[in-house]
């Protein structure tokens, strides 16, 4: 993961939706006369890949964000009504073409940032008819902004309201309705879990992942976020594509990341904007062996970010990262967290044509200005993405 291999003077070919080579600007431009060609100063990466996003919510949750500055914990305030319960709230509510017009303009904010692929996960349903109308909008989001949409099914978020007297329904709920369901119309490619002290149980998380193990729904698992409870060594022992959060995750569950495929998705804004004093121990999962992703996990209640440049910039001086590992952390890893190892993350001849050029003298610059957007241009499957939708989209994004 430290290792990054920097061309100077270079050129990157496209042929359709992908690239055909990547060389000496000299060699590439003498093999490639009559092609059409876009001169870049500056540095290119490959396309970033958020791999754990809740982007399709409806509205801002300020209450927590006052609350929690007022000293309430993430609990104290979740116990309160607040928390994913208020954006249950939002999401029910909400009509879904709606839902698509905020998602859609917060995508794009995201592509603007140099997201050209994006993981979105439901959870803010947790009722079928609310889960399929999530995942429904993040699939069509795609047909309105040039990013690649992966979508997850996350139905074991919390539990709602009207099951709190009896979870063990709300689990059957979404093992034996939900998931055959979601999984028959083809509305998701993996299934997650809440497993936390106070949310779901580790065991009631193994039922809900290979309930949907038998659907065709790739595991992975919100594990150990705020309290260690064995999330990490359930990841690795189900086979899961990843473990995410991980700053409670205790010395085994270390260990057993190293010795597993299975990819530590860690998400610094997260406990960076919950005001916590903890990281995840990237250093330790990188020298134990671990595959380490970075991400924005995206979403209303503890990380509001669109910017995986940010997160990098976090995960140098927060979690002891050095620029390569993080910058491997947003592109070879989080690809390989969706399956996508072989067609994203690299700039490569055969990989997808999803380019990022930013103004920067030095590469290491991406993971260093802290809340600077430099992407200057995006190209997904060998395109153009149009200039600044962030702009376009500022209204509806911040109003949404
Ligand atoms: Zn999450």
């Amino acid at each position: 993961m430290g290792d990054v291999e920097v061309l100077s003077d270079a050129a990157v070919l496209l042929r359709d939706d992908r690239i055909a080579a990547v060389g000496p600007y000299a060699e590439l431009r003498r093999a490639a006369a009559g092609a059409a060609v876009v001169e870049v100063s500056g540095v290119l990466f490959p396309g970033f890949v958020d791999c754990h996003t809740h982007a399709v919510f409806a509205a801002p949750r300020l209450d927590d964000h006052q609350r929690r500055a007022l000293g309430e914990t993430y609990q104290a305030i979740a116990a309160a009504g607040g928390g994913i319960l208020q954006s249950v709230r939002d999401v029910r509510a909400a009509p879904e073409d709606a839902l698509l017009e905020r998602t859609a303009a917060r995508v794009a904010t995201l592509l603007a940032h140099g997201t050209t692929t994006v993981e979105i996960k439901s959870g803010y349903g947790l009722e079928l008819a609310a889960e399929q109308k999530q995942l429904r909008v993040a699939g069509r989001v795609a047909g309105r902004v040039p990013v690649t949409v992966v979508p997850t099914f996350l139905g074991a978020h919390e539990v709602p309201p009207e099951y709190r007297d009896r979870r063990a329904d709300y689990v059957r709920l979404v093992c034996e309705e939900m998931i055959p369901a979601v999984a028959r119309a083809g509305l998701a490619r993996a299934c997650d879990v809440f497993c936390e002290p106070g949310v779901f149980t580790p065991a009631e998380a193994r039922a809900v992942l290979e309930a949907g193990r038998a659907h065709g729904l790739t595991p992975r698992l919100h594990a150990d976020e705020l309290e260690g409870a064995g999330g990490a060594e359930l990841a690795v022992q189900l086979g899961a594509a990843s473990a995410d959060h991980l700053a409670a995750v205790s010395d085994a569950g270390v260990r057993a990341l190293g010795r597993s495929a299975t990819v530590a998705v860690l998400l610094p804004a997260t406990m960076t904007f919950l005001g916590r004093r903890t990281q995840a121990p990237a250093r330790r999962l990188l020298e134990a062996g671990a595959a380490v992703a970075l991400a924005t996990d995206c979403n209303p209640g503890s990380s509001p970010t669109v910017s995986l440049p940010l997160v990098m910039v976090l995960g140098v001086s927060q979690l002891g990262m050095r620029h390569a590992e993080a910058l491997t952390a947003v592109t070879v890893n989080a690809a390989a967290v969706l399956g996508l190892a072989g067609d994203r993350g690299q700039l490569a001849a055969g990989f997808r044509a999803d380019v990022v050029a930013c103004a920067v003298r030095d590469w290491r610059e991406i993971a260093y200005w802290l809340g600077d957007n430099r992407v200057s241009a995006v190209w997904t499957g060998g395109s153009a993405c149009p200039p600044s939708p962030a702009l376009l989209s500022l209204d509806s994004h911040v109003q949404g």
